[in-house]
């Protein structure tokens, strides 16, 4: 296919993909895409070596990441682009998700422990080899399975990771307004990721109100006709509207790399935007 494709949302190993960063832009190679952004959950350590790689084989790579933030209660996640692959602010903000990280982790292993669910530090670690950055609840729902709590990683989530359940355990997330103004303050955008996902329709009218620069329209999992009206709202506010798969690798075998992808119309202005 020689259409210009790009696919803005995937993960590698420093967060909870299962292919290293260069096996990512490898793949992305191989399936004939033309352009990439690797949007790992609160790290950007992938760059280090993604940057490379995207040289070598010819992928035009643009800098990303994927936030957790809230509002108020309620879990929101954000796409950020464009800024430089090594700045400064980013990486200060990253190192605090990750001190984040651990204290939740260590929180929700204490109450699977309380269930009856003991997991070790050292079993976590053991059980996600591959895993060199973010680790969370995808690592945690391996290392159940792995243990034989529950039969599938999707009953884990069911069961005990999701909001509401007797393991669920938020941490102590930044508001969206501040990870908004980060990303802009390093150069960067901020876009809403998988709007589709959102729990609760009361918070949309609040998000639309905020600073974004764009909105994540096409997602993998969904149909043309889901789209639509995250399009118009796109067009309404003149915001970007972007695409991706939310490539895992194995974990989540429903969303193939290239499987949602922007054209080059969309991808020059953020390549644009990147290098300027
Ligand atoms: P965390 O960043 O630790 O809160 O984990 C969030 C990640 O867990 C998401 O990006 C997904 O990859 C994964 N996840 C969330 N909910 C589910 C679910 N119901 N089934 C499988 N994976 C999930
Ligand atoms: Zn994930
Ligand atoms: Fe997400
Ligand atoms: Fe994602």
């Amino acid at each position: 296919m020689n259409q210009f494709r790009a696919d803005l949302h995937c993960h590698t190993t420093c967060s909870d993909g299962t292919l290293n960063p260069q096996e990512v832009v490898k793949l992305a190679k191989d399936i004939g895409l033309k352009g990439l952004s690797i949007t790992d959950h609160d790290t950007i350590d992938a760059y280090a070596t993604a940057v490379a790689a995207a040289q070598e084989h010819d992928i035009k790579l643009i800098s990303g990441v994927e936030f957790s933030a809230a509002y108020k209660e309620i879990s929101v996640h954000i796409l950020g682009y464009c800024f430089p692959f090594k700045s400064e602010l980013i990486l200060e903000f990253c190192k605090k998700h990750q001190a984040r990280r651990v204290e939740r982790n260590r929180a929700i292993l204490e109450q699977l422990t309380k269930i009856g669910l003991p997991i070790s530090n050292e079993e976590l670690s053991e059980y996600s080899p591959k895993a060199i950055g973010s680790i969370g609840r995808p690592h945690i729902a391996y290392a159940m399975l792995k243990k034989g709590y529950v039969p599938t990683l999707q009953d884990a989530f069911k069961s005990y990771l999701s909001e509401g359940m007797p393991a669920y355990v938020s941490g102590n997330l930044f508001s969206v307004e501040e990870t908004i103004d980060l990303l802009h303050r390093a150069g960067g955008i901020a876009i809403i990721a998988h709007p589709h996902l959102l729990k609760g329709e009361g918070i949309i009218p609040t998000l639309l109100k905020m600073p974004f620069d764009g909105i994540e329209a096409y997602y993998a999992k969904f149909y043309p006709y889901h789209n639509q009206r995250w399009l118009n709202i796109a067009k309404k506010k003149d915001w970007i509207v972007t695409g991706g798969s939310d490539f895992h690798g194995e974990t989540k075998e429903n969303a193939t790399l290239g499987s949602s992808w922007v054209n080059d119309e969309t991808f020059n202005l953020l390549w644009k935007k990147q290098n300027s």
